[in-house]
């Protein structure tokens, strides 16, 4: 049975985060079955772009991603903590605005994997992809450890610990994965380097329009797991979703990588009722400054293709573009009928559910499709997009 520990932090500072760390390890029967004497080990905090404040819930906070190498290296271990923040962000700039130096100065490396020399990684059980793209440094890991940040995706409804480890690969892949479904890219990669343990710095996290825009919300929790699909399966449920609604986790649990039901996960520590908060979904935020549209979402539209149009809408209003989308419907799942004012000009088809009615306006495949189809669906043929399609 997989167990997932719940820990509150003992206070704000270092040695409150620490001692959780080390409580949530301890839980899980500590680290001598995973990390062994003079083992490399990959520490993988979430550091996808500058933040508004390190403490904003968008980022790992350098003090969890610091307990879980200091435990590594009382294992004996080389802990390195490295990290590629989102295509086309620079990682040094977030590793300073995040103060990972107070890292360095406790001797920790702490590695911007973007300026080190790149190596393929042939990959495992995938379905996407036939290597990543990543670096050296993570090639020759014995281990990795998943560090991420407790919050909302637009596009994933969570990101936690298995979209956290899309750090691996580079920029130019990452946007491919964008481009191609980001939901089997991020599931070869965490079949190909699976990682040993994940440690979720639930000190603050972030609801609504997650990963980067979202709002903060103060937790004060660390979660852990040897298992990424129950740690995210937990942190899920902590953030009032059910496991099973979140593709992500959806997909690893279907490819065998780990436990998705909270039935057959022993949660230690403080239960999951008496810590969770429903946070705001992307779904549910209106985004401001947007012309006159409509989302048409039929009932059976599911999560994919709802939070698709929303991510897509974030990316459309950072390029500046937002002018195309006046008067456009936006249609997803199996509608049968369109409204009377729909013209095949003015409506875009989102999914293969949607696909039926291609005739009455612009279809966009996939499913879920990439950022990228719908956006070139929403302003045809007058722009060349793809620009941006960088968010964790
Ligand atoms: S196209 Fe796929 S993701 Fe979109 S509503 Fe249909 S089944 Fe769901």
């Amino acid at each position: 049975m997989s167990t997932v520990s719940i820990r509150k932090t003992a206070g704000d500072d270092y040695a409150g985060i620490l001692a959780a760390v080390r409580r949530a390890v301890e839980d899980l029967g500590g680290l001598g079955d995973i990390i062994k004497p003079g083992m490399k080990v990959l520490v993988k905090p979430n550091l996808v772009a500058v933040p508004a404040t390190r403490l904003s819930g968008a980022v790992t906070r350098w003090e969890v991603a610091g307990a879980v190498a200091q435990l590594a290296r009382e294992a004996g271990a080389s802990p390195i903590i490295a990290e590629s923040a989102a295509a086309g962000v620079n990682t040094r700039a977030v590793i300073e605005k995040c103060e990972y130096d107070r890292l360095r100065d406790l001797g920790f490396a702490v590695v911007d994997l973007k300026q080190t020399p790149r190596r393929k990684i042939a990959a495992k059980g995938a379905k996407l992809i036939a290597s990543m793209d990543s670096w050296e440094l993570v090639a020759e890991a014995e281990a990795v450890i998943s560090v991420p940040v407790l919050k909302t995706h637009d596009q994933t409804e969570v990101t936690l610990g298995l979209k956290n480890l899309k750090g691996l690969i580079e920029d130019e892949q990452k946007k491919i994965f964008h481009a191609q479904g980001v939901m089997n890219g991020v599931i070869d990669i965490v079949s190909t380097l699976r990682p040993v343990l994940t440690v979720i710095d639930g000190t603050y996290g972030q609801e609504g329009l997650g990963p980067i825009f979202g709002d903060t919300v103060r937790m004060d929790l660390i979660l852990a797991s040897k298992d990424v699909v129950a740690a995210d399966a937990v942190g899920s449920a902590v953030m009032g979703y059910q496991p099973e609604d979140c593709m992500l986790s959806l997909e690893a649990n279907r490819r065998g990588l780990g436990e998705i039901s909270l039935a057959k996960i022993e949660v230690k520590g403080e239960s999951i009722a008496s810590v969770a908060r429903r946070f705001k979904r992307a779904s549910e935020v209106e985004i401001e400054g947007l012309p006159p549209h409509r989302l048409l979402f039929d009932e059976g539209a599911c999560t994919g293709c709802r939070n698709t149009v929303i991510s897509s809408l974030m990316d459309l209003k950072s390029q500046g573009h937002t002018s195309y989308l006046e008067g456009k419907i936006l249609v997803a799942g199996p509608l049968r009928e369109l409204p009377p004012e729909s013209t095949p000009e003015n409506t875009v088809l989102i999914g293969k559910c949607a696909n039926h009615l291609k005739d009455r306006g612009r279809a966009v495949r996939g499913c879920p499709p990439g950022n990228v189809y719908v956006v070139q669906g929403i302003v045809g043929d007058a722009l060349e997009v793809g620009r941006r399609y960088n968010a964790d």
